[in-house]
């Protein structure tokens, strides 16, 4: 295992930039949030709430995808990035195809995942679109005041073996993903049935192959995994590549191993591209975030109860407060 260990010069590059403009603007952050903000540059230390990445192998995201990291200043002056706006001010989460048997339980949970987007990006408005049952509705439909639309589905999207599986595409310029959970139920490994039998012709619009195919049951580790994946990808929309500072949820990840190792929410780094583009104050976000989190063992009747992720995450975030609202 290699820890990737930036200096405090670099991750004080990444975060604030030599741009007097930049660093201008980060001033204006309150003394505590630039407190906060700092405390990255801790990362590593005993009690620290910001930790390094780790690599545990070659075929781990940054050794296999050599790539310029994006700092803070690149992400500003990045013009294809988008922001939202008074009228585009809404994520919309569409539903596609099946959600397995259990209706109510499935409805509760595309809630679940809608309302901790909405606590994660603060100050946008997350609503749900009614499910449709094919993709090809899914890319006719945008709403007029949509940021972004993130399609999800419980269909394994690559069904044959030579399609080099992801777990979801997501294209910045039309502002729409979708993303499969169907490999982040750990039976899909075990007892995964839907692999196409034979090779079959598809005509354009059918989408019967994906008759019968495995839906996992909603657990809560598919419930962790999944609040990851959403909020990584709308974290794209946004603009905000791979992180390669600090440990985070916008780092890239390979595999299953890897994305479970990626906390669930954002460096500090990440966390000012989020703040630039929403406006958001870093305290109210965190707030609303400790109320879900805290309210994950209370989840409803028909969610499993939520992993340890989600207790940790509501101490950490008591913890990001005690430090945002403290005197100095
Ligand atoms: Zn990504
Ligand atoms: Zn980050």
């Amino acid at each position: 295992m290699k820890v990737i260990q930036h200096s405090k010069e670099a991750l004080q590059r990444a975060l604030i930039s030599n741009s007097t403009e930049l660093t201008k603007l980060y001033n204006k952050y309150t003394e505590q949030e630039r407190r906060f903000l700092e405390e990255g540059y801790n990362a590593g230390q005993p009690g620290s709430l910001f930790q390094n990445i780790t690599v545990h192998s070659e075929s781990d995201w940054i050794p296999a995808h050599p790539e310029q990291p994006q700092d803070f200043e690149s992400f500003y002056r990045d013009l294809t990035r988008k922001t939202p706006s008074a009228n585009h001010n809404t994520i919309y989460i569409q539903t596609i195809g099946s959600f397995g048997e259990a209706r109510p339980q499935t409805d509760q949970y595309v809630e679940w995942l809608r309302e901790y987007c909405q606590v994660f990006f603060h100050g946008v408005t997350v609503k749900l679109l009614p499910t449709v049952t094919v993709f090809c509705v899914f890319i006719s439909r945008k709403p007029k005041d949509a940021f972004c639309i993130i399609g999800i589905t419980m269909i394994d999207l690559y069904p044959k073996d030579s399609w080099n599986f992801v777990f979801g595409q997501a294209s910045l310029s039309s502002g729409m993903g979708v993303f499969s959970f169907a490999r982040y139920d750990d039976n899909f490994y075990r007892s995964y049935a839907g692999r196409l039998k034979k090779q079959q012709k598809l005509k354009k619009d059918d989408y019967s192959v994906f008759d019968g195919y495995y839906i996992p049951t909603i657990s809560s580790t598919l419930l962790l995994r999944s609040s990851k994946t959403m909020t990584h990808e709308i974290g794209h929309m946004f603009g905000i590549r791979h992180c390669q500072w600090l440990s985070c949820v916008m780092q890239g990840s390979n595999h299953l191993e890897e994305s479970d190792r990626r906390p669930l929410d954002f460096c500090p780094i990440c966390l000012r591209k989020l703040q630039v583009a929403i406006g958001f104050k870093i305290a109210d976000r965190y707030k609303v975030n400790l109320i879900k989190c805290g309210a994950a063992c209370h989840s409803g009747p028909e969610l499993p109860k939520l992993t340890q992720d989600f207790y940790s995450s509501k101490l950490w975030l008591q913890k990001c407060l005690t430090v945002l609202q403290s005197d100095l």
